[in-house]
């Protein structure tokens, strides 16, 4: 039951699944609608990122032009002020060259070489001559007239001396206005007469001529001189206070050490430059993201076009389920599958009963509920990888690709039409459906797509025409196999249910010690009409049909209430179980042993399951994992029938098996055939170097036992040693046996 319930709410999962798929492909193209809204913001933002950064390089790039054009600018003003003071030198020259040449200067030559170099320089204030340190020369004369006869500060001109050799810079700045760059000259006593020995000076005004000569200068500047910090000369408004936002320049020039300082621009971009710049920028950003919004929601609108046209030839849009052209596609992949790995498969045609009459009688409506909830059903039952498609109007398809055998598709069948029992509830009523089901098996009933739909189409028909709600198989044989399969399935249940199913005993003898070491349990069915029937007639059934499992664990139930009665009779041994390989498919039967173990009391170490050598040919990770679980409880793994098979020895040494049951075929032969004598040495000798343990059946005569206690074998079971019987009657067999033993032994101390 536990089963069921877990079968159905795996297939309500794939359901969910392809659903979700649906669904998926809805909310792509709803979301999608969103996508281009994003572009859109993410371009805008990006183009807008983009301009800020311009915006700041430009900004950057103009301040620094800025800086350069102050510096510019100072350095200029240096050069100037290099060449004022040049200039300055050169006047002086020219003056003590003519007060020289005309020794000693009259007032009126003075006048005349004054008047001259004034004339040419403007900005020369006063020229001033004094022999031995007093004024007695001036030009103009006018309000200077109170310097004559003045004394020169001497000791002043000797320390101007000390820093140059003949030519003495000094700056007065008394009022700004009257700023001026005075130039002494000493003319040297060694050239001439004492009398002419005397001080030259030349006053210019520096402001005026820094004015004249600095005009082409466009930001506001002041020239310093620098130890005195005296303001020579400011032009335009100068903002001293933060030293950044000047750039200077420091130089020496004529004895004297000069400051230039010229103002930055302070904004390089002003505001509306800078806001004009931001606008532009949002308009760009507008502008790509409006761009990218259109391309964007074209390209998808098309992209959204081609996926509903490919879900729209794909699948069908009512239930959703794959349409006859898609389901082809996936039909034939599935043969393709089939054929590479050599397996089988179902196809089932299904057809609703009578669904004319619903839809003409109860309405489109009722119809489409009815369609979706077929679809819906038919997913439920199926594996994730099953293809359930639509066909056309009322005609379903299931490909069942773990359905290999006529039985199990007989069984799926009546799966189908169980869940139809239930009704359908639409408009607050309900509606009991039918279907009409027709089944081929890939590959007898054909082997292409056509073909097999084409066969499952007609035997549908032939269910039709048989009166509806039933199942045909294309092959009229199989159908009468699978009806025979199936009676034989639901009877084993039955008979599981009525206890007429009853386990037998083979006592296993120990070739060296002589003693009972295990019984392997086989099973019988106490058939009420057909007596005792043997596994051999029912097992391969059980094992197509599936009731193997129950089979199983009622076997092992039963051994587990067997051990503790042969407890009971001081009997002390395992049992051995036999299992199909459909019993290790599914975890679930480590947890239902494991179930069985705890409610009857027992351990697994009690246990030998033995198991046929294909289950550990085949690799399937699911039954590795179920022998490896059951090992760690104890219990111990025999294969079984050793030596029919392939009987891999190359794999022998890997298998997780601790036991080697050599098959009762070679068995019979090896006293008069060489080759199975040398088979069953081969065999025994390997498994024993590998450090199994080798069990040998089917030992009919005392001859064959004689022989095989000769090739050392450990274990051996046959009708030579006793028959499979029932429990009651194998206790008191095992008591003799041992007692027979006991009394041998008894006997061989004796003598
Ligand atoms: P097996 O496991 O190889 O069991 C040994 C078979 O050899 C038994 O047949 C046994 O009765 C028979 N046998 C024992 N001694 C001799 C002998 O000296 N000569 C000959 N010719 N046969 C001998 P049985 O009981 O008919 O069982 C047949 C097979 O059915 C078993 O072969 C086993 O594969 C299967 N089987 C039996 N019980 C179960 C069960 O509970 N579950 C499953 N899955 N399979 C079972
Ligand atoms: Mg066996
Ligand atoms: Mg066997």
């Amino acid at each position: 039951m536990r089963t069921i319930e877990r079968r159905e709410k795996r297939n309500g999962q794939h359901n969910d699944l392809q659903e979700a798929s649906q669904l998926n492909l809805v909310e792509k193209v709803f979301s999608k609608q969103h996508t281009p809204l994003f572009l859109a913001l993410t371009l805008s933002l990006i183009a807008l990122l983009f301009s800020g950064l311009f915006i700041y390089i430009a900004s950057e790039k103009s301040s620094a032009y800025e800086r350069i054009h102050a510096l510019r600018q100072s350095a200029a003003i240096k050069d100037q002020l290099i060449k004022i003071t040049a200039q300055g030198e050169a006047r002086l020259h020219d003056l003590r060259v003519a007060i020289v040449s005309s020794n000693p200067i009259s007032e009126t030559n003075f006048r005349i070489v004054s008047q001259n170099i004034s004339q040419r320089n403007p900005y020369i204030k006063l020229l001033s001559w004094a022999p031995l340190g007093v004024v007695s020369r001036i030009y103009p004369l006018g309000l200077n007239k109170n310097l004559l006869a003045s004394q020169v500060d001497l000791g002043a001109v000797a320390r101007l001396r000390r820093h140059s050799e003949n030519l003495i810079v000094k700056i007065e700045a008394d009022r700004k206005e009257q700023t001026s760059l005075i130039m002494n000259s000493l003319l040297q006593a060694q050239d001439i007469k004492q009398l002419s020995n005397g001080l030259l000076s030349l006053k210019i005004d520096l402001y005026q001529y820094l004015r004249e000569s600095l005009t082409e200068h466009t930001l506001p500047f002041v020239v310093k001189e620098r130890y005195r910090a005296v303001n020579i000369f400011e032009e335009g408004k100068l903002d001293q206070s933060n030293l950044d936002s000047l750039e200077s320049i420091y130089f020496y020039a004529s004895d004297v050490h000069w400051e230039v300082h010229t103002q930055i621009k302070t904004e390089p971009l002003n505001d509306l430059n800078l806001n004009l710049n931001w606008a532009l920028a949002l308009l760009l950003a507008l502008l790509i993201g409006g761009a990218g919004y259109r391309a964007c929601s074209a390209y998808q609108q098309s992209s959204v076009d081609v996926q509903a046209g490919a879900y729209r030839a794909n699948f069908d849009l009512l239930t959703g389920l794959p349409n006859r052209y898609h389901s082809s596609r996936k039909l034939t992949e599935c043969i393709e599958e089939a054929q590479r790995e050599q397996t089988d498969f179902a196809l089932f045609f299904m057809n609703i009963d009578h669904f004319k009459h619903i839809n003409d009688q109860l309405g489109s409506g009722v119809g489409d509920a009815v369609l979706t909830e077929v679809s819906a059903r038919l997913g439920f039952i199926a594996n994730s990888n099953d293809i359930v498609a639509r066909l056309s109007g009322d005609e379903f398809m299931l490909v069942a690709r773990d359905v290999d055998d006529v039985i199990k598709a007989d069984l799926l069948a009546e799966k189908i039409k169980k869940v139809f029992h239930q009704p359908i509830n639409f408009s607050a009523q309900q509606h009991f459906i039918t279907l009409s089901i027709g089944i081929s098996m890939y590959p007898i009933d054909g082997e292409d797509v056509h073909t097999l739909l084409h066969h499952s189409d007609q035997a549908m028909h032939e269910s039709k025409r048989a009166g509806r709600n039933r199942h045909f198989f294309f092959n009229d044989s199989m159908s009468e196999q699978a009806e025979t399969y199936l009676a034989i399935h639901e009877e084993m249940l039955r008979g599981l249910k009525a206890g007429q199913f009853e386990l037998y005993y083979q006592p296993v003898l120990n070739v060296l010690t002589q003693s009972v070491d295990y019984c392997e349990a086989l099973i019988r069915w106490n058939h009420p009409n057909r007596g005792l029937v043997m596994p051999d007639k029912f097992i391969p059934v059980a094992e197509r049909t599936g009731a193997i499992r129950d089979i199983g664990n009622w076997a092992f139930s039963q051994a587990c209430r067997d051990i503790r009665e042969f407890a009971a009779g001081d009997i002390k041994l395992k049992i051995s179980i036999n299992h199909s390989v459909n019993e290790y498919n599914s975890h679930r039967s480590f947890e239902r042993w494991e179930s069985i173990l705890s409610e009857n009391f027992v351990t697994g170490d009690q246990f030998i399951f033995e198991i046929p050598e294909m289950l550990l040919i085949d690799k399937k990770s699911v039954r590795l994992n179920v022998v490896a679980a059951m090992r760690k409880l104890g219990v111990q793994f025999a294969i079984d029938d050793f030596g029919t098979g392939h009987s891999s020895i190359n794999y022998l040494r890997n298998y997780p098996a601790d036991i080697i049951k050599i098959d009762a075929s070679l068995i019979a032969s090896m006293l008069t055939n060489s080759m199975d004598r040398t088979l069953v040495e081969v065999v025994l000798t390997l498994s024993k170097s590998l450090g199994k343990v080798v069990v040998v059946e089917g030992v009919e005569s005392e001859a064959v036992a004689a022989a095989l206690k000769k090739l050392e074998c450990d274990y051996i079971q046959g009708n030579w040693f006793i028959e499979p019987k029932p429990i009651d009657r194998v206790i008191p067999y095992i008591h003799q046996h041992m007692f027979h033993v006991e009394e041998q032994n008894a006997l061989s101390i004796n003598q």
